[in-house]
Protein backbone atom coordinates (compact mmCIF):
# COMPACT_ATOMS: atom_id res chain seq x y z
CA UNK A 1 0.00 0.00 0.00
CA UNK A 2 1.45 3.47 -1.02
CA UNK A 3 1.07 6.32 1.07
CA UNK A 4 -0.76 7.95 -1.90
CA UNK A 5 -3.26 5.18 -1.94
CA UNK A 6 -3.59 5.50 2.11
CA UNK A 7 -4.24 8.79 2.02
CA UNK A 8 -7.31 7.99 -0.50
CA UNK A 9 -8.54 5.68 1.86
CA UNK A 10 -8.57 7.96 4.68
CA UNK A 11 -10.21 10.78 2.40
CA UNK A 12 -13.05 8.55 1.15
CA UNK A 13 -13.31 7.40 4.55
CA UNK A 14 -13.37 11.23 5.82
CA UNK A 15 -16.01 11.59 3.07
CA UNK A 16 -18.49 8.74 4.10
CA UNK A 17 -18.24 9.47 8.14
CA UNK A 18 -18.89 13.27 6.97
CA UNK A 19 -22.01 12.76 4.62
CA UNK A 20 -23.54 9.94 6.61
CA UNK A 21 -23.19 11.87 10.12
CA UNK A 22 -25.04 9.81 12.83
CA UNK A 23 -24.40 10.75 16.40
CA UNK A 24 -23.53 7.79 18.80
CA UNK A 25 -25.87 7.42 21.84
CA UNK A 26 -24.43 5.57 24.95
CA UNK A 27 -26.87 3.06 25.84
CA UNK A 28 -29.28 3.86 28.63
CA UNK A 29 -29.49 1.05 31.08
CA UNK A 30 -27.10 -1.07 33.26
CA UNK A 31 -24.22 -2.84 31.07
CA UNK A 32 -26.50 -6.45 31.87
CA UNK A 33 -29.27 -4.91 30.00
CA UNK A 34 -26.68 -3.85 27.02
CA UNK A 35 -25.23 -6.62 26.76
CA UNK A 36 -28.86 -8.35 26.62
CA UNK A 37 -30.05 -6.05 24.02
CA UNK A 38 -26.87 -6.73 22.00
CA UNK A 39 -28.02 -10.19 21.86
CA UNK A 40 -31.49 -10.03 21.40
CA UNK A 41 -30.54 -7.48 18.39
CA UNK A 42 -28.32 -10.33 16.72
CA UNK A 43 -29.91 -10.45 12.57
CA UNK A 44 -33.00 -8.35 13.46
CA UNK A 45 -33.49 -4.49 13.48
CA UNK A 46 -34.49 -2.15 15.88
CA UNK A 47 -38.16 -2.60 15.97
CA UNK A 48 -38.28 -6.14 16.92
CA UNK A 49 -35.47 -5.53 19.21
CA UNK A 50 -37.01 -3.04 21.09
CA UNK A 51 -40.43 -5.42 21.27
CA UNK A 52 -38.76 -8.35 22.42
CA UNK A 53 -37.14 -6.25 25.17
CA UNK A 54 -39.95 -5.30 26.26
CA UNK A 55 -41.78 -8.15 26.57
CA UNK A 56 -38.99 -9.37 27.99
CA UNK A 57 -38.57 -6.71 30.60
CA UNK A 58 -42.41 -6.99 31.69
CA UNK A 59 -42.74 -10.70 31.63
CA UNK A 60 -39.57 -12.47 33.68
CA UNK A 61 -37.09 -8.79 34.11
CA UNK A 62 -33.91 -8.19 32.50
CA UNK A 63 -30.81 -8.90 35.71
CA UNK A 64 -29.13 -12.16 36.48
CA UNK A 65 -31.71 -13.42 39.24
CA UNK A 66 -34.70 -12.70 36.92
CA UNK A 67 -33.41 -14.46 33.87
CA UNK A 68 -32.60 -17.77 35.93
CA UNK A 69 -35.66 -17.64 37.56
CA UNK A 70 -37.63 -17.66 34.63
CA UNK A 71 -38.23 -20.77 32.33
CA UNK A 72 -36.24 -20.96 28.84
CA UNK A 73 -39.92 -21.20 27.27
CA UNK A 74 -40.85 -18.11 28.78
CA UNK A 75 -37.75 -15.87 28.01
CA UNK A 76 -38.46 -17.62 24.16
CA UNK A 77 -41.59 -16.14 24.22
CA UNK A 78 -40.87 -12.80 25.36
CA UNK A 79 -37.92 -13.05 22.41
CA UNK A 80 -40.23 -13.88 19.62
CA UNK A 81 -40.50 -10.54 17.83
CA UNK A 82 -37.08 -10.40 17.03
CA UNK A 83 -36.41 -14.12 15.85
CA UNK A 84 -34.03 -16.64 15.96
CA UNK A 85 -35.51 -16.91 19.52
CA UNK A 86 -34.25 -20.90 20.12
CA UNK A 87 -30.42 -19.55 19.78
CA UNK A 88 -30.79 -16.02 22.03
CA UNK A 89 -32.68 -17.24 24.85
CA UNK A 90 -29.78 -20.02 25.38
CA UNK A 91 -27.52 -17.25 25.16
CA UNK A 92 -28.86 -14.83 27.57
CA UNK A 93 -29.35 -17.76 29.83
CA UNK A 94 -25.84 -18.72 29.94
CA UNK A 95 -24.61 -14.95 29.97
CA UNK A 96 -26.58 -14.90 33.49
CA UNK A 97 -25.40 -17.70 34.72
CA UNK A 98 -21.97 -16.55 33.89
CA UNK A 99 -21.87 -12.96 35.32
CA UNK A 100 -23.67 -14.86 38.58
CA UNK A 101 -20.80 -17.63 38.63
CA UNK A 102 -18.09 -15.68 38.36
CA UNK A 103 -18.91 -12.47 39.06
CA UNK A 104 -21.37 -12.84 41.82
CA UNK A 105 -22.72 -8.98 41.10
CA UNK A 106 -23.74 -7.62 37.51
CA UNK A 107 -22.68 -4.21 38.74
CA UNK A 108 -18.89 -5.38 38.14
CA UNK A 109 -19.27 -5.49 34.82
CA UNK A 110 -19.17 -1.91 34.69
CA UNK A 111 -16.03 -1.73 36.08
CA UNK A 112 -14.42 -3.88 33.15
CA UNK A 113 -12.08 -2.80 30.73
CA UNK A 114 -11.98 -3.67 27.51
CA UNK A 115 -9.20 -7.21 27.71
CA UNK A 116 -11.59 -8.14 30.64
CA UNK A 117 -14.93 -7.90 29.31
CA UNK A 118 -13.50 -9.68 25.87
CA UNK A 119 -12.18 -12.26 28.26
CA UNK A 120 -15.27 -12.72 30.28
CA UNK A 121 -17.70 -12.73 26.84
CA UNK A 122 -15.66 -14.73 24.57
CA UNK A 123 -16.43 -17.96 26.81
CA UNK A 124 -20.04 -17.71 25.99
CA UNK A 125 -21.09 -19.13 22.65
CA UNK A 126 -22.17 -16.52 20.24
CA UNK A 127 -20.65 -13.78 21.58
CA UNK A 128 -18.12 -12.70 18.94
CA UNK A 129 -15.81 -10.20 19.11
CA UNK A 130 -18.27 -7.73 16.94
CA UNK A 131 -20.58 -8.39 20.10
CA UNK A 132 -17.67 -7.59 22.57
CA UNK A 133 -17.36 -4.26 20.55
CA UNK A 134 -20.56 -2.99 20.06
CA UNK A 135 -20.81 -3.45 23.94
CA UNK A 136 -17.60 -1.57 23.98
CA UNK A 137 -18.46 1.23 21.75
CA UNK A 138 -22.10 1.94 23.10
CA UNK A 139 -21.92 1.14 26.57
CA UNK A 140 -18.74 1.80 27.74
CA UNK A 141 -17.89 4.74 25.01
CA UNK A 142 -14.88 3.02 23.84
CA UNK A 143 -13.25 4.57 20.39
CA UNK A 144 -13.14 1.89 18.18
CA UNK A 145 -14.94 0.29 15.10
CA UNK A 146 -17.39 -2.47 15.75
CA UNK A 147 -17.00 -4.70 12.37
CA UNK A 148 -20.57 -5.69 11.27
CA UNK A 149 -21.71 -6.71 7.57
CA UNK A 150 -22.09 -3.17 6.21
CA UNK A 151 -18.11 -2.13 7.52
CA UNK A 152 -16.67 -5.67 6.15
CA UNK A 153 -18.05 -4.90 2.61
CA UNK A 154 -17.56 -1.02 1.93
CA UNK A 155 -14.19 -1.77 3.69
CA UNK A 156 -13.39 -4.84 0.92
CA UNK A 157 -15.16 -2.46 -1.83
CA UNK A 158 -13.30 0.77 -1.28
CA UNK A 159 -9.74 -1.24 -1.25
CA UNK A 160 -8.95 -0.89 2.40
CA UNK A 161 -9.44 -4.72 2.86
CA UNK A 162 -9.33 -8.05 1.45
CA UNK A 163 -11.18 -11.49 1.48
CA UNK A 164 -8.15 -12.62 3.80
CA UNK A 165 -8.83 -10.17 6.26
CA UNK A 166 -10.39 -11.05 9.15
CA UNK A 167 -12.66 -9.22 12.22
CA UNK A 168 -9.29 -7.80 13.97
CA UNK A 169 -7.59 -7.34 10.60
CA UNK A 170 -10.05 -5.68 8.65
CA UNK A 171 -10.49 -3.34 12.21
CA UNK A 172 -7.02 -2.91 13.01
CA UNK A 173 -6.88 -1.48 8.99
CA UNK A 174 -9.61 1.01 9.55
CA UNK A 175 -8.54 2.06 12.65
CA UNK A 176 -5.54 3.25 11.01
CA UNK A 177 -7.14 5.45 8.59
CA UNK A 178 -9.68 6.80 10.83
CA UNK A 179 -8.75 9.56 13.37
CA UNK A 180 -8.78 9.00 17.01
CA UNK A 181 -12.19 9.74 18.66
CA UNK A 182 -14.25 9.39 15.76
CA UNK A 183 -13.94 5.63 15.16
CA UNK A 184 -17.57 5.13 16.76
CA UNK A 185 -19.12 7.53 14.45
CA UNK A 186 -17.11 6.15 11.43
CA UNK A 187 -18.70 2.71 12.20
CA UNK A 188 -22.22 4.66 12.06
CA UNK A 189 -21.72 6.82 8.94
CA UNK A 190 -20.43 3.41 7.42
CA UNK A 191 -23.64 1.31 8.59
CA UNK A 192 -26.16 4.31 6.81
CA UNK A 193 -23.94 4.61 3.95
CA UNK A 194 -24.23 0.77 3.45
CA UNK A 195 -27.75 1.16 3.84
CA UNK A 196 -28.44 4.28 1.28
CA UNK A 197 -25.98 4.07 -1.48
CA UNK A 198 -23.48 1.06 -1.20
CA UNK A 199 -25.99 -1.60 -0.73
CA UNK A 200 -25.36 -4.81 -0.73
CA UNK A 201 -26.60 -6.08 -4.21
CA UNK A 202 -27.04 -3.08 -6.29
CA UNK A 203 -24.93 -0.17 -5.09
CA UNK A 204 -25.72 2.95 -6.36
CA UNK A 205 -22.53 4.16 -7.46
CA UNK A 206 -23.03 7.22 -9.88
CA UNK A 207 -24.93 8.77 -7.17
CA UNK A 208 -21.74 7.83 -4.74
CA UNK A 209 -19.77 10.73 -3.23
CA UNK A 210 -16.46 8.60 -3.35
CA UNK A 211 -17.05 6.97 -6.92
CA UNK A 212 -13.84 9.06 -8.02
CA UNK A 213 -11.77 7.02 -5.77
CA UNK A 214 -13.41 3.90 -5.18
CA UNK A 215 -11.62 0.88 -7.11
CA UNK A 216 -14.76 -0.91 -7.25
CA UNK A 217 -16.97 1.60 -8.96
CA UNK A 218 -18.34 0.29 -12.94
CA UNK A 219 -17.87 -3.19 -11.13
CA UNK A 220 -21.97 -2.51 -10.30
CA UNK A 221 -22.92 -0.84 -13.12
CA UNK A 222 -22.21 -0.34 -16.58
CA UNK A 223 -20.11 2.56 -17.67
CA UNK A 224 -20.99 4.54 -20.63
S1 LIG B 1 -18.60 3.69 -6.03
FE1 LIG B 1 -20.10 2.07 -5.85
S2 LIG B 1 -18.99 0.30 -4.99
FE2 LIG B 1 -17.74 2.14 -4.66
S3 LIG B 1 -18.30 2.80 -2.60
FE3 LIG B 1 -19.58 3.94 -4.03
S4 LIG B 1 -21.48 2.75 -4.20
FE4 LIG B 1 -19.90 1.41 -3.28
Amino acid sequence: MTVVESEIQRSMLETITKKFYAKREIRPGTQFENLVSIIISQNTNDKNTFKAIALLRKRVGIDPDSILSASKEEIIDCLRPAGLYNVKAPRIIELAKRVKEELGDSQKIEKMNQEEVSKFLSKIRGIGPKTVDVFMAFSKGADIVPVDTHVSRISKRLGITDNRDDYFKIRSKLERLLPAGRRVEAHLAIINFGRKVCIARSPKCPICPVERYCPSKGLFYPLK
